[in-house]
């Protein structure tokens, strides 16, 4: 990982824990069980936003995850992919549905081609290769990519991303700050693995036995 995508990652972390620890008690029903963080985390900032004033009286119905064009977006847990999607102000988008009420949707995804901002690009730089309408995905798969895609264009590119249950968007700030926590946990794990892995096999190759 770079310099700064670590120094964003941490300040991400601890502007939602912060922000997390001021909020009251979720009282959202049966939240699904542990979501993964939909996208890469170490390139992403976001904050809690849900419910906040929008242009023509609408409420900011998901949360905005920050990030650079054609940052990976995976999918928050298993399911079956019910939409993909143009439309004016959510761009190009995609759904999922993971049944028991549960929908994630992930908009403003990837139109432009890389290094120019004018959209209409293929879909191939939209949606990961093989995905469409129908298509079974698994949590933590890869399925598209952070664009600005409708009225992003003019805010910088991120996803935004809802949480839906029984057909209505819920506030998806505490499940995404939870399941950050968990595979930052996961990844330091796994970076802990590493070094002892690598600490391992340079001992081995030492000429001498070490105590
Ligand atoms: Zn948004």
């Amino acid at each position: 990982m770079l310099p700064r995508a670590i120094a964003l990652a941490r300040t991400a972390l601890v502007t939602a824990l912060l922000v997390a620890a001021a909020l009251p008690a979720s009282a959202s029903p049966n939240i699904p069980p542990e979501l993964s963080f939909p996208q890469e985390i170490s390139e992403t900032e976001f904050h809690s936003s849900f419910g906040h004033a929008r242009s023509g009286g609408r409420r900011h119905q998901g949360n905005d995850l920050m990030a650079p064009k054609m940052t990976e977006v995976y999918a928050v847990a298993d399911g079956v992919i019910e939409i993909i999607r143009t439309s004016r102000l959510g761009g190009r988008y995609l759904g999922i549905d993971h049944g028991s009420g549960w929908e994630s949707y992930y908009m403003h995804l990837n139109n432009d081609y890389p290094g120019t901002d004018g959209g209409g690009a293929d879909w191939a730089y939209t949606i990961a290769p093989g995905l469409e309408e129908g298509s079974e995905v698994k949590a933590g798969q890869l399925i598209a990519w952070v664009g600005d895609s409708g009225n992003a264009e003019w805010t910088g590119p991120h996803t935004h991303f809802e949480l839906h249950y029984n057909g209505r968007a819920i506030n998806p700030y505490p499940h995404l700050v939870a399941a950050m926590e968990r595979d930052a946990a996961e990844q330091a794990l796994q970076r802990q693995l590493e070094t002892t892995t690598m600490r391992q096999s340079l001992l081995a190759q030492l000429p001498h036995p070490v105590r």
